[in-house]
C-alpha cells in the first residue's frame, strides 16, 4: 500500500524501515528521531553509478553532494560505495576528513570560500576546487604557489538554463550568485586566465541548474551548452577538458503525484547530447560527473515524532502537534515543501483525517505540512514523515534551544546510532 520503497507495514500494523519496526525505534532511541535506511542509500548510490554503463565505457563519476546530509556515517557510506564527495564549507570538509573520506575524491564548492577554507583544502590535498570567481582563482594561484602545489580546478558556469521545480527558463539566470556566465563570454575568459596560471590546472567545467527537477530537457540543454563551451575552451586555450560536471538536482518522491525518473533515463539523454557535440568538434568524450544529493539520501529517510496536543478548531482546521518541528525540518517554513505523513502505529488504517501538522516552536509558521491526510491520531501516537533524508538533519537548528534529534541508520534489518541526540549540556557548551 505504501508509496515508498524500503518501507513496509508489519503484522502489528506498524510502519517498518528496512524491515525494522518504527515503534521499536521510537522506544529505543526516543523522538524526534531521524531514521535512515542505509540499504536504500546504498541502492541509490549504485543506481547512479550503474547509470553510466552505456556512457563511454562507463566513464563517469558520481559525486555525493554532502550538503544534503553530512555526518561521518554518511561520508563513510559514500566512500565505501566508491562515490566522490562535494563539500561547500570547511566544516563539511572537516567532517569528511574525520570520517576518513579520501581527500583526492573531494570537490570543494562555494561562491565565497574564505582564504582559511582555501588554505585548509589545499593543505588537505583535495581533488578539485570548483572555482566560482576570479578572486578565488587568484587566491588559489598565490596560495598554491606558496605551498608548492598545483590546484586542480573546474570552473562553475551559469549555462543559461535555470530549472525550477515545474518549469525552466532558458535566459535570465545571469542573475545568480554562483559562477561565471556563459552567454557574456565570462566563462571563456575565466578559462583563458586559468590557462595562464602556473599553479592552477584546469581540468573541468561545472554547472548545476536547480533542484528537485523531474524533466530531462533542462539537463540536455545544459549538457549541449557545456559541451560546446568545452570545444571553445579547447579552441582558445588548447586545453582539453577532461571532466564535464552537470551537477545535481534529480527529483525524488515527496507526495503521491511526484514521478521521479530513474538515473539511467537522464544519463542516456545527456550522454547522447554530449556525444553529438564532441563528434561535431572532433573532441574526445569527457568524463561525465553528476552530483546528486537529494536523490541519494532523500527517500531513504523518515522522521519519527511523538504526537502531543491535538487542537480542533471547529470549521477551521485541526492542528496535530509533534515534539519537533522547524528546528529539525525547516523546509515547510522555508519553501512550503510537500511531505507525506503516516501515523506509524496505525499504518494499516485509512488516512482519512485532514489535519495540519505543527511543531512545538514559538512561531505560527512552524508547520511540517498543512491540510494533509493522516490516520485518526491521538496523543502518544508516533507520526512518521517520509522523505526527510535530505536537507533536514543538515538544515536543523537549535531554535528555542531545542536539542537536535539523534540520527539512526538501519542496516540489513538492524539499527545503529549514527549521530547522538544533543543534550541540554551540548546547548550551553560554548556559552561563557
Ligand atoms: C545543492 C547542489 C547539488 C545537489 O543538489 P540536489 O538537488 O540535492 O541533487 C549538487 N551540486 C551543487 C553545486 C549544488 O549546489
Amino acid at each position: 500500500m505504501l508509496l515508498y520503497d524500503g518501507f513496509d507495514i508489519n503484522e502489528n500494523g506498524h510502519l517498518t524501515v528496512g524491515g525494522y519496526d518504527t515503534l521499536a525505534l521510537a522506544e529505543e532511541f526516543g523522538t524526534p528521531l531521524y531514521v535512515m535506511n542505509e540499504d536504500k542509500i546504498r541502492e541509490n548510490c549504485r543506481s547512479f553509478l550503474e547509470s553510466f554503463g552505456r556512457y563511454n565505457g562507463g566513464m563517469g563519476k558520481v559525486t555525493y553532494a554532502s550538503k544534503a546530509l553530512n555526518c561521518k556515517a554518511m561520508c563513510r557510506i559514500a566512500a565505501e560505495e566508491g562515490l566522490c564527495l562535494d563539500v561547500v564549507s570547511g566544516g563539511e570538509l572537516y567532517t569528511a576528513l574525520q570520517a576518513g573520506f579520501p581527500s583526492e575524491r573531494i570537490y570543494f564548492h562555494g561562491n565565497n570560500k574564505t582564504p582559511d577554507e582555501i588554505r585548509y583544502a589545499l593543505e588537505s590535498e583535495i581533488g578539485c576546487f570548483i572555482v566560482d570567481n576570479l578572486e578565488e582563482l587568484k587566491l588559489l594561484q598565490s596560495d598554491a604557489a606558496e605551498l608548492g602545489k598545483t590546484a586542480v580546478i573546474s570552473l562553475r558556469v551559469k549555462p543559461g538554463v535555470d530549472a525550477h521545480t515545474h518549469d525552466f527558463i532558458r535566459t535570465g539566470q545571469i542573475d545568480s550568485k554562483f559562477g561565471f556566465a556563459l552567454e557574456t563570454g565570462e566563462a571563456l575568459d575565466a578559462a583563458k586566465k586559468a590557462a595562464l596560471y602556473p599553479n592552477v590546472l584546469l581540468k573541468g567545467l561545472h554547472c548545476h541548474i536547480g533542484s528537485q527537477i523531474f524533466e530531462t530537457d533542462p539537463f540536455v540543454l545544459a549538457a549541449e551548452r557545456m559541451a560546446t563551451l568545452m570545444a571553445e575552451v579547447h579552441q582558445e586555450t588548447g586545453i582539453t577538458i577532461e571532466e564535464l560536471n552537470l551537477g545535481g538536482g534529480f527529483g525524488i518522491k515527496y507526495i503521491e503525484t511526484d514521478r521521479p525518473l530513474p538515473p539511467e533515463y537522464y544519463m542516456e539523454l545527456i550522454a547522447d547530447a554530449i556525444g553529438h557535440v564532441c563528434t561535431h568538434y572532433n573532441l574526445p568524450l569527457p568524463h561525465l560527473v553528476v552530483e546528486p544529493g537529494r536523490a541519494i539520501v532523500g527517500n531513504a529517510g523518515i522522521t519519527l515524532y511523538t504526537i502531543g496536543n491535538i487542537k480542533e478548531i471547529p470549521g477551521i482546521r485541526t492542528y496535530v502537534s509533534v515534539d519537533g518541528g522547524m528546528g529539525d525540518n525547516p523546509r515547510y517554513a522555508l519553501y512550503k515543501s510537500d511531505y507525506t505523513a503516516v501515523v506509524a502505529n496505525k499504518a494499516s488504517q485509512p488516512a482519512d483525517e485532514t489535519v495540519t501538522i505543527a511543531g512545538k516552536c514559538c512561531e505560527s509558521g512552524d508547520l511540517i505540512q498543512e491540510n494533509t491526510k493522516i490516520q485518526q491520531a491521538e496523543p502518544g501516537d508516533i507520526l512518521a514523515v517520509f522523505s526527510t533524508g535530505a536537507y533536514n538533519y543538515s538544515m536543523a537548528s537549535n531554535y528555542n534551544r531545542i536539542p537536535r534529534p539523534a540520527l539512526v541508520m538501519v542496516k540489513e534489518g538492524k539499527p545503529y546510532l549514527a549521530v547522538r541526540r544533543e543534550s541540554y549540556e551540548d546547548l550551553v557548551r560554548n556559552d561563557l
